[in-house]
């Protein structure tokens, strides 16, 4: 029987060609190529939970834009608003009264939005939520959490899993403290380092929840803590902004930080980010005093395509119970990859809160409502190479495309038929994944 890279090779025959020629002159052959090896599956085509690729293969998508597109692909509110906007022209070099709106509904949606600025990534609300905190304290140090990922910029890229620390000056290095997600750690550092100025938290755990937060007190915890020490706290809400619900963790979890990221959702499918919070920290922004002053230039800040995308996806999310179809989705995903496990006998753990769906293969723990109590080094075992990465392959070899194969963005628009044949594919893909041992 071929191998799971044989059945990849030939069902993504297209791809792999396409690759070819792409390495000629991409470095990794594209953007999605740094992920998946031996080639990444060329996609040009999408729609609802759907997507075709250059062979023609359709996949059920669970990469959903790396979290963007609650609402599926080509949402048709999003789909009309934006092709009415193209004819109007895509950016006027003028203020936009399409900002204000996008504005408010952030501001409306978000308890801790007093103010919004747009960016145009989620890396750019990052460094942009760094520099207010860093000028608003008077303090130069920043402190992450391991394994918690906010964007590729020089700051956040230490221990964030993913990017790497090569290029980045060791000087740049020295001004952040990584420390485990302990809050009391953190109340430790706090009291011998007067230097820090903020604290930065994936608010649904890190990798996108792939490492859930230790207890369910952690974040009021964060918040107490960087409020005594008068540590600026941002919630680096890119991923569960919009999702964990329509008020994102902060919403979800009833605390108010001083600073939110937020990008995917938040532009409805369109590039683009915010960062937002206290009046006191943004009015640095644009202040009138120069020496209060911090600039933010950006040519496509806040552009009217984006924001014309954000305001149809926003208005929806307030209005539809868009958070709740996607909740239900993934709660049917949860439980059928659970029965997918359990039928296969692989031991194995789902978790994930809302619309996101985690899974580690061999680990064992347990799940109490929205907080998973399996530790960070059973997960990070688990989900150690090659497993993640063969995972997907199996997947794919299935017709479907899951995030790094750890996980799933469940969107409002999967349908029940549509999930059930992802627990059944998944159930294939465990015994191809037994087959050769990697499990
Ligand atoms: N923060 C978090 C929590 C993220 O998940 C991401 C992207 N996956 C970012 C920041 C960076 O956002 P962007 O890719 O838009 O730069």
């Amino acid at each position: 029987m071929a191998s799971i890279l044989e059945r990849y090779r030939e069902k993504f025959k297209k791809s792999g060609e396409v690759y070819e020629r792409a390495v000629q002159l991409i470095p990794t052959g594209g953007h999605q190529s740094r992920v998946v090896r031996p080639f990444p599956v060329y996609v040009d085509d999408a729609s609802g939970a759907l997507k075709w690729d250059a062979d023609g293969n359709e996949l059920i998508d669970y990469v959903m834009g790396y979290g963007a597109l609650i609402l599926g692909h080509a949402h048709p509110a999003v789909v009309d608003a934006v092709s009415k906007r193209l004819t109007h022209g895509t950016i006027m070099s003028g203020a936009s009264q399409l900002e204000i709106k996008w504005a408010e509904q952030v501001s409306e949606l978000i308890p801790s939005a007093e103010r919004v600025r747009f960016t145009a990534s989620g890396t750019e609300s990052t460094l942009m939520a760094l520099r207010l905190a860093r000028a608003h304290t008077g303090k130069k140090k920043l402190v992450k959490f391991h394994d918690h990922f906010h964007g590729w910029h020089d700051y956040v890229a230490m221990d964030s899993g993913i990017v790497t620390e090569r290029g980045i000056p060791e000087e740049t290095r020295s001004t952040v403290v990584v420390i485990d997600a302990d809050v009391g750690a953190l109340d430790h550092l706090l009291e011998q380092d007067k230097d820090i100025a903020a604290v930065i938290c994936e608010p649904g755990g890190g990798h996108w929840g792939q490492f859930p937060l230790a207890n369910p007190g952690f974040l009021q915890d964060l918040r107490e803590v960087t409020a005594r020490h008068g540590v600026v706290m941002i919630m680096d809400e890119v991923i569960c902004g919009f999702r964990l619900s329509k008020g994102g963790a902060q919403g979800r979890f009833g605390i108010k930080p001083d600073l939110t990221t937020m990008a995917k959702i938040v532009a409805g499918g369109l590039p683009g980010g915010a960062v937002a919070g206290k009046a006191e920290i943004m009015d640095q922004l644009g202040h009138e005093d120069a020496a209060v002053r911090i600039a933010h230039p950006g040519t496509f800040n806040g552009n009217p395509v984006s924001a014309t995308a954000g305001i149809a996806a926003l208005g929806l999310i307030a209005n539809e119970p868009i958070n709740e179809r996607a909740d239900a989705n993934a709660e049917r995903l949860r439980a059928g990859l659970r029965d997918a496990l359990t039928k296969m006998e692989v031991t194995g753990h789902v978790h994930g809160v809302a619309s996101i769906v985690h899974v580690a293969i061999r680990a064992e723990g347990e799940c109490s409502g929205e907080m998973c109590s399996v530790p960070h080094d059973k997960i990070a075992w688990a989900t150690a190479s090659p497993r993640p990465e063969m995972t997907r392959l199996a997947m794919y070899n299935e017709g479907i495309d899951m995030m790094g194969g750890i996980g799933f963005m469940v969107s409002a628009v999967h349908e029940n038929d549509q999930i059930d044949r992802t627990a059944e594919a998944f159930e294939r893909a465990l015994g191809a994944l037994r087959d050769e041992q990697i499990i």
